[in-house]
């Protein structure tokens, strides 16, 4: 059944979509906006507006309401995170991550896997992420070497990640792990466990970073880490790595829109900023230089937003949406680049104080065309689609 089918059969009306939005901007506004400078300069993690994003159900947005989760479609689910990311970006990075172990699960788990872990997904009770970089791989994750090597009913993995988002703060993971270190291609030798923290598992190191404040990335060590071989997602080994691009189509839809919704919060500041600083003798927004740019940056993140909405509709009509995706994140990735600095621009000297939310917007954008894949990579999958949905 597509993701549009199961929406239509179980999911959410559009009063029920409209109320979600509104207690989100309302919280938004409420709770969020007074203290993201405050949280963001002290890289603090917010644990009160976490308990918060429990109650409203965020850690469940896409998970089925049969298994407890409000059951949002992708486009739903996108237009969440715009709104969330206008305000602050990190906060999405806390349940994006725990929703592509989810959607893992939900996607490519066994029966006994969804019932054991969706509904504990949903309400937040356990939180975690998405394990797959290394520090010798990332873009090029045949290269892993964390090994899962099966002993009666477990296995036990040895090896290490970096870069996990949630890793000090979560408690559980989708682990990508070689179960075969022989066969070729080294895909066919990859797999996924879903693993709670335990004996044999490690937090090393805590990562400083640019931007993407306040949320945890950190790199995490197993040795000797016993796993039971019923967490072994789907059952079957050798599957990890289609599964991983399955759950990454989710995972580039949240980072287009919340390059959209980056982009969108600095196009508004540099809207009401231009015409309230004056040069010359009237408001900067009445120099051609000035509404140059703003035209820019409008048209971009307009086009941006439909390319988000374009991939959604994708996915929830159940589509391959490889290129869907991988387009929205290149091209909301780069305008959310482009339009942060050009803000920055617009505000002269005060873009570059720390009393502005400019500097954030311009810290926190380049993550987005590095993370759920490299813009390199992802233009080079749109190449190879648009190659093979095209054949001569
Ligand atoms: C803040 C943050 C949070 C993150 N969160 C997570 C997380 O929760 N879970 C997780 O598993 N990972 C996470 N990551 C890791 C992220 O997914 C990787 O950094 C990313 O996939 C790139 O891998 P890499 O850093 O090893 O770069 P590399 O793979 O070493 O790439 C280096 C450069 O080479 C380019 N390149 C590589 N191969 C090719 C090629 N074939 N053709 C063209 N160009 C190529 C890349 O585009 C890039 O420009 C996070 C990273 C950051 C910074």
């Amino acid at each position: 059944m597509s993701a549009a089918e199961q929406i239509e059969e179980e999911g959410l009306t559009a009063e029920e979509e409209i109320q979600i939005f509104d207690t989100i901007d309302k919280w938004l506004e409420r709770d969020v906006r007074p203290v993201v400078k405050k949280f963001d300069h002290a890289d603090e993690y917010p644990h009160e507006i976490v308990e918060q994003m429990k109650e409203m159900g965020l850690f469940g947005a896409i998970i089925e309401q049969r298994y407890g989760g409000l059951g949002m479609s992708a486009s739903t689910y996108a237009k969440v995170v715009i709104r969330i990311t206008e305000v602050w970006m990190a906060l999405t990075g806390i349940f994006n991550s725990h929703l592509i172990m989810a959607t893992l699960v939900q996607r490519f788990g066994t029966e006994e896997q969804k019932q054991h872990f969706l509904p504990r997904f949903a309400t937040g009770e356990l939180r975690g992420g998405l394990g797959l970089t290394e520090p010798n791989a990332g873009t090029d994750l045949q290269g892993i070497r964390t090994r899962a090597d099966k002993d009666g009913d477990n296995y036990i993995i040895n090896g290490g990640k970096t870069w996990i988002t949630n890793g000090i703060e979560g408690t559980c993971y989708a682990l990508l792990t070689k179960t075969d270190t022989k066969v070729t291609p080294a895909h066919k030798g990859m797999s996924f466990f879903i693993v709670e923290k335990g004996d044999g598992f490690s937090v090393s190191r805590r990562l400083e970073k640019l931007g993407y404040k306040s949320i945890d990335s950190a790199e995490l060590v197993f040795e000797d880490f016993k796993v039971p071989a019923a967490n072994l997602v789907g059952g079957v080994e050798g599957q990890g790595f289609y599964q991983a691009a399955g759950g990454l189509e989710i995972g580039r839809i949240n980072v287009a829109a919340r390059g959209v919704g980056l982009a969108s919060a600095a196009l508004k500041d540099a809207t009401r900023y231009s015409q309230e600083r004056e040069t010359f003798g009237k408001p900067i927004c009445k120099h051609q230089a000035i509404q140059l740019k703003l035209g820019d940056m409008a048209t971009k993140v307009e086009a941006a937003r439909l390319l988000v909405e374009n991939a959604a509709q994708a996915y929830d009509r159940g589509e391959r949406c490889d290129m869907e995706a991988g387009m929205a994140k290149y091209f909301a990735s780069e305008t959310a680049v482009e339009v942060s600095l050009e803000c920055m621009r617009i505000h002269g000297g005060y873009g570059y104080s720390k009393e502005f939310d400019v500097e954030r917007y311009y810290r926190d954008a380049p993550l987005m065309t590095i993370g759920e894949g490299t813009n390199e990579m992802l233009r080079i999958i749109i190449a190879k689609q648009l190659i093979d949905r095209n054949p001569v």
